[in-house]
C-alpha cells in the first residue's frame, strides 16, 4: 500500500474528518444575547432602539456568510435558542404552531409519533425554523416548493417593538417581506406550518447523461403524482466531470418499512463524515459514483421522516487548513445544458475543488421579496473545499462572480445564505425587488435596527 492509502485508512481510523473546529461558528462582534422569553425578547429590541443598537438575529447559525453577523462591538446579537417551544399541534387541519428557534429535528420528534412529517425543509434538520423562513428554504420535495408556500401565519416583532400577526390576509406586505427577509424585517417568534404525512418511500435511481437531465426530469418525475423526492448527482471525475447524472428519487409504496435508521446516530455521522471527507482525494472521487450507485440500488424502504432525519454532524467539519462551502444556483431548464458548459470550464480554468454538485427542482415562486427562484428552475448546490487562506478566498472571489455573471446571462439567479462573495450589482440582477425591499425597510424600520453584515455587504448604501 502506498503511503497516500495509508495515510488515508488511518485518517479514517482516526476520524481525522471530527476536528473540532467548525466553520459554521464564524466570530462575531457584539453583545450575544439569548433571551428566555418573547418579553425578555421585546425588551431588548425597544432598548436597542432607545439606544441607537442594531440587533442581527441568530437561529442555528449556520448560514455562511454574515447573515447572522452583528455590524459592530455595539450591536446585540441575539439567539433564538431559547424560543424553541411548540405551542400548538392541530391533528384534524396538521398544522403546527412552534417558536422559531426550534430546529427542525426538535420539531420531527414531537409530530413522528403521530404519523406526521415536515412538508419543507432543508437536507439536514439541524437548522432552526427562523432561520430556514429568514432564506425561505427549499429542499428535496420539489412538490412542497418553497418554505413560504407551507407558511399559514406568523407573529413579527418589528423594530418599534410590537408584535404583529402576519398572513396572506392580515399585514400582508409584511409576509413576502420576512420570509426570505434575512432578518432585516424583524424577528419571527412564532408560525404556523401546514404538515403533511409521514408515509413509507423507497428509492428510484437511473445513471443519464448530464445533457439530459432535464428531459428526464420532465418526463419520469416532474407529473408522476407518486415521486415525493427528487435530486441528481453529477460527476465529479477529472476526466468527466459534469457529464453524467445519477438521478436519485422516492416514491412512495406500501411496503412495510426495511429499516428504520435511527433518525441521528453518533456512529452514522461519524462513518458519513469519513466517507464525506474521503472525497476530497481524487481517487475516491472518481470511485464515489461507483460506490454510491451500489449502496443506493439496495431496496431500502424508508420513512419520510427517516430520509429527512440526517443532520449535519454527517459532514466533515473545516481544520485549521480548509473548510467546506456551499453555493447555489436557480437556472431555467431550457438554460441548463448551456450553463453546465459555461460552469465546467469555469470550474477546470480555476481549478475549483468542488467534491459534489446535485440537482433539484424548484417550483418559482415570487411571494417572497427576496424570492431567488420566481420561475421555475433547476437548482444547483455545489459543495466546495476551500483551503483557509486569503489566496484561496479570493480566487474563490473571483470565480464565484463569473460563474454569478453566467447564472444572470442564462437568466438564472444564486443563494445568499453562504459567503456573500457576490457584488452588490449582481445581487439587484438577481433579486429584482431590492429596491421594494429596502422601501418597505424604510417604512418599518426607518432607524435600521435589525442589520448585519450581509445587509451591509449587499443592500446598505
Ligand atoms: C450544510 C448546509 C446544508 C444546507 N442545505 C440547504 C438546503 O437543502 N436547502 C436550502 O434552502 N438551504 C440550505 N442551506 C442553507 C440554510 O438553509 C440557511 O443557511 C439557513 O438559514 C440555516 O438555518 P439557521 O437556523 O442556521 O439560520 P441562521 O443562519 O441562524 O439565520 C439565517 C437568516 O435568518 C435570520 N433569522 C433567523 N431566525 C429568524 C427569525 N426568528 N426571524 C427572522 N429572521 C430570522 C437570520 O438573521 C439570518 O439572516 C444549507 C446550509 C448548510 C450549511
Amino acid at each position: 500500500m502506498n503511503t497516500k492509502y495509508l495515510f488515508l485508512t488511518l485518517a479514517m481510523c482516526f476520524g481525522v474528518a471530527q476536528a473540532n473546529h467548525s466553520f459554521f461558528e464564524i466570530p462575531t462582534p457584539g453583545l450575544q444575547q439569548a433571551p428566555k422569553n418573547i418579553e425578555q425578547l421585546t425588551a431588548l429590541v425597544h432598548d436597542a432602539a432607545h439606544n441607537s443598537r442594531t440587533i442581527s438575529i441568530v437561529g442555528a447559525g449556520k448560514s455562511m456568510g454574515g447573515q447572522t453577523i452583528a455590524i459592530d462591538d455595539n450591536a446585540y446579537q441575539v439567539s433564538l435558542k431559547h424560543l424553541n417551544k411548540m405551542l400548538l399541534l392541530d391533528l384534524e387541519h396538521k398544522e403546527v404552531t412552534v417558536q422559531t428557534g426550534m430546529t427542525w429535528g426538535e420539531l420531527q420528534k414531537q409530530i413522528a409519533p403521530h404519523g406526521l412529517a415536515i412538508k419543507a425543509m432543508q437536507s439536514y434538520n439541524s437548522f432552526s425554523i427562523g432561520g430556514s423562513l429568514g432564506v425561505n428554504v427549499h429542499g428535496q420535495d420539489f412538490n412542497a416548493g418553497m418554505i413560504i408556500e407551507t407558511v399559514q401565519s406568523f407573529r413579527l416583532l418589528l423594530a418599534n417593538g410590537t408584535v404583529v400577526n402576519v398572513s396572506r390576509n392580515e399585514n400582508a406586505e409584511l409576509f413576502g417581506f420576512a420570509i426570505g427577509g434575512y432578518g432585516l424585517a424583524g424577528i419571527i417568534v412564532d408560525v404556523t406550518l401546514a404538515l403533511t404525512d409521514d408515509v413509507s418511500i423507497t428509492r428510484v435511481n437511473a445513471t443519464v447523461p448530464s445533457s439530459e437531465l432535464a428531459n428526464y426530469f420532465r418526463n419520469n418525475i416532474q407529473d408522476n403524482p407518486k415521486v415525493q423526492f427528487y435530486s441528481a448527482r453529477y460527476s465529479m471525475g477529472r476526466h468527466n466531470l459534469l457529464n453524467e447524472a445519477f438521478v436519485i428519487a422516492y416514491e412512495k409504496t406500501d411496503r412495510a418499512l426495511v429499516v428504520q435508521p435511527a433518525l441521528d446516530t453518533k456512529f452514522g455521522n461519524m462513518l458519513l463524515r469519513n466517507l464525506v471527507w474521503l472525497t476530497q482525494f481524487s481517487l475516491m472521487r472518481r470511485m464515489r459514483s461507483s460506490i454510491e450507485k451500489l449502496f443506493l440500488a439496495l431496496p431500502t424502504v424508508y420513512s419520510r421522516n427517516n430520509l429527512m432525519g440526517s443532520s449535519v454532524e454527517a459532514l466533515p467539519r473545516d481544520t485549521k487548513h480548509s473548510r467546506y462551502i456551499l453555493q447555489e444556483y436557480f437556472i431555467p431548464y431550457d438554460q441548463l445544458n448551456s450553463f453546465i458548459d459555461d460552469f465546467r470550464t469555469i470550474a477546470q480554468e480555476y481549478n475549483v475543488d468542488l467534491l459534489n454538485v446535485s440537482a433539484r427542482h424548484v417550483r418559482g415562486n415570487d411571494e417572497s421579496l427576496l424570492s431567488w427562484s420566481p420561475q421555475d428552475t433547476c437548482a444547483l448546490v455545489l459543495y466546495i473545499c476551500q483551503p483557509c487562506n486569503e489566496d484561496a478566498y479570493d480566487g474563490a472571489v473571483i470565480w464565484t462572480r463569473e460563474l454569478i455573471d453566467v447564472a444572470l446571462k442564462h437568466d438564472g439567479s444564486f443563494y445568499l445564505p453562504y459567503q456573500c462573495l457576490a457584488t452588490p450589482q449582481q445581487v439587484a440582477a438577481a433579486y429584482k425587488n431590492v429596491s421594494k425591499f429596502l422601501e418597505l425597510k424604510k417604512k418599518y424600520d426607518p432607524r435600521g435596527v435589525f442589520k448585519n453584515k450581509m445587509y451591509d455587504h449587499y443592500l446598505g448604501s
